[in-house]
């Protein structure tokens, strides 16, 4: 079983939206093997972004990311990482398909509602940057 990373992000926290994404993710067959709603500090959105740190967006990014709780969620499926991206949608909701997240939920580019991890080694860090061993039930 592959385990992927999850945020519901402020944005989508704030407008009570957390209830129907959790719907859409366990109907979809993902197990949520841990998760906890916490409010971000900058220092734990810059570490999270680090990967980002160069881009424009960076700082407009991680101050978003602290302007209310998000809900971090680690996900198990068979393939999950693919499939939470692709249940996700595309980075812009402009762009998102039908039936994603993202074209149903997001407000805009920044504003998207969710995170998914990209790859197995980002889905490792950002797993074990925010849980600890012991707080994951497979
Ligand atoms: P993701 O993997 O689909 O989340 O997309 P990225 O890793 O490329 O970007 C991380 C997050 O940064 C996105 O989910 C958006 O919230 C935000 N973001 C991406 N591009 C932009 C941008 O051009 N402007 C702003 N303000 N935010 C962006």
């Amino acid at each position: 079983m592959e385990k992927t990373f999850a945020i519901i992000k402020p944005d989508a926290v704030e407008r009570n939206l957390t209830g129907k994404i959790l719907e859409r993710i366990e109907s979809e067959g993902f197990r949520i093997v841990a998760m906890k709603r916490v409010l971000l500090t900058l220092a734990d959105a810059q570490g999270f972004y680090y990967v980002h740190k160069e881009r424009p967006f960076f700082k407009d990014l991680t101050a978003y990311m602290c302007t209310g709780p998000v809900v971090l969620i680690i996900l198990e499926k068979e393939g999950a990482i693919k499939a939470w991206r692709e249940l996700m949608g595309a980075t812009n909701p402009a762009d998102a398909e039908e039936g994603t997240i993202r074209k149903e939920f997001a407000v805009n580019l920044e504003k998207n509602s969710v995170h998914g991890s990209d790859a197995p080694e980002t889905a490792a860090f950002e797993i074990s940057y925010f849980f600890s061993q012991t707080e994951v039930l497979s």
